[in-house]
């Protein structure tokens, strides 16, 4: 039977969705699509607010910044903050400011002041309306259904499925309520039971589901059979429906987004075939790796990897430019080149190109980022030096800041002993190591010597052994090391700077 003719699919929409008054092409309405070439990538950054701004983060927001910049096409930022329990206060502004620090200001969406574009609200939270409505749209088809199952049902259908040795899921004849009649559906709501709504799959066990990703090729994955949830018991969609529906209203022409994600595509395909909408093009970036402690090759870890975080780089003082090119080179290992002959271009007029990416994901070396980060700061005059050092310090050393402050004149000058040069001198990799080479320079920071071995050769005679004995050596002959010798073995004989 062809469900979407099923009369009861359209009472049971209007019994879900009362409210519901819109229908697609209404909204679509509301957003019409963009008037741009056919060239033109639209892109989007989709973190969630989580609170921990992770280095990929940033990496998958310039890989798209780029692509959309690159293609004189849009590049936004949406707030994906469906999931509530993994929400922290504050964490959206922490996504807002480390994009602008790094110079990855959106095009659209959420920025300091506001959200801006003609595609707003971008956040996910304030377009429940909008989701409903799509929702709304697949029930009347007959393409989604509630379903009451409760968790124990559920795990009991997978013990089963296990014991049998057959796919686990909530799929095919195991969907308790896949094929239900509209007056059971209708007395489970009269009684108010809590209900998710899911994805009546159309796809057949052990079918394969290919895609050509822009980042990884040709992929062949098994095709999605299961009844996936798209809206919550909440009300609030899943990231499978969002983002279908919000890439779909804001005309994302590519989907760039973390690997994680590969096995969700056919899940995905089929969304985006069931709404009957054209499908983005995907790429799939590969996480930044390091070496673990056992040899083998992981994904930066938010856990165990301070470097995973944005926090990390800004704390350690590399000059963002730097952070932003050692970047471009793991995704692109040609820009290294490229960089070297456009020492000062901006980033967009490098040609970033998918089929360059290291499929495996990079390895993050932190050797490199210094050294190109030392290039960067070697570059810089002494007054570019004092501007950034002081923006530095004032977050992460008080102590300096004020040094900084007070010395506003000489600081700039010390900064600028040896640089403006062809061979300025590079021995500053880091904000944070500023301090350390330049200490000396500053009064406050003179450490007197102790006094306390100096004190047992006070006594009168003592001294004067002392000053005999160092007459007795003294010989006006002497060349400079014979003297430096002598001078050492009697000092050491007073316990004085033996070495
Ligand atoms: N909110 C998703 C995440 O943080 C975004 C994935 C995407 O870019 O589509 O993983």
């Amino acid at each position: 039977m062809n469900t979407s003719l099923d009369p009861n699919n359209k009472r049971l929409a209007d019994l879900l969705f009362p409210h519901v008054s819109k229908s697609i092409a209404d909204l679509r309405r509301m957003y019409p699509a963009r008037n741009l070439s056919e060239t033109a990538c639209v892109t989007r950054v989709a973190p969630s607010p989580t609170g921990f701004m992770h280095i990929g983060g940033i990496y998958m927001a310039l890989i798209s910044r780029m692509i959309a910049h690159q293609s004189r096409g849009v590049f936004f930022l949406r707030i994906e903050d469906t999931d509530k329990k993994r929400e922290v206060t504050g964490a959206k502004e922490v996504i807002v400011k480390s994009l602008e620090d790094f110079g990855l200001l959106p095009d659209e969406g959420l920025i300091a002041t506001g959200e801006v574009g003609a595609y707003a609200p971008y956040t996910q939270s304030a377009r429940l309306p909008i989701y409903h409505a799509f929702m709304k749209h697949l029930v009347a088809n007959g393409l989604a259904y509630p379903c009451f199952a409760t968790e124990d049902q559920i795990s009991t259908i997978r013990a089963k499925q296990e014991s049998e040795g057959l796919k686990p899921g909530y799929y095919g004849t195991w969907a308790l309520w896949r094929n239900v009649s509209f007056d059971k559906i209708e007395m489970e709501l009269q009684k108010k039971t809590p209900y998710v709504i899911r994805l009546k799959s159309s796809g057949k066990i052990d079918q394969e589901f290919k895609h050509n990703d822009l980042i990884k090729g040709e992929l062949v994955l098994p095709l999605n059979t299961q009844d996936f949830v798209l809206l919550k018991s909440d009300g609030l969609p899943t990231y499978h429906l969002a983002h279908i529906v919000d890439d779909y209203l804001m005309g994302t022409t590519h989907v760039i987004r973390g690997d994680e994600w590969v096995s969700s595509l056919p899940l995905h395909y089929e969304l985006w075939n069931s709404f009957g909408f054209p499908v983005p093009r995907y790429g799939h970036v590969p996480p930044i790796q390091k070496i673990g402690d056992s040899g083998g090759k992981r994904k930066l870890s938010k856990r165990h990897d301070p470097e995973a975080s944005v926090v990390y780089y800004q704390q350690t003082g590399y000059p963002e430019p730097a952070v932003i090119d050692y970047l471009i080179n793991l995704a692109n290992s040609n820009y290294e080149d490229w960089r070297k002959e456009n020492p000062y271009a901006p980033i967009d007029d490098f040609a970033l190109s998918f089929d360059r990416f290291n499929k495996s994901g990079p390895l993050f070396d932190e050797p490199k980022l210094k050294d190109i980060s030392r290039n960067i700061i070697a570059r810089l005059d002494a007054q570019a030096v004092y501007d950034r050092v002081i923006v530095w310090a004032k977050k992460f050393d008080a102590k300096f800041a004020s040094l900084l402050t007070r010395y506003a004149d000489y600081s700039t000058q010390i900064f600028g002993i040896e640089r403006g040069e062809a061979n300025a001198r590079k021995d500053i990799t880091s904000w944070s190591d500023v301090f350390n080479e330049f200490s000396y320079f500053f009064d406050e920071n003179f450490e007197k010597p102790s006094l306390s071995k100096m004190e047992s050769i006070l006594d009168k005679t003592e001294i004067s052994t002392f000053i005999g004995r160092y007459v007795d050596i003294y010989d006006s002959a002497d060349d400079k090391d014979t003297w430096m010798d002598k001078i050492r073995l009697l000092a050491a004989d007073y316990k004085l700077a033996p070495n």
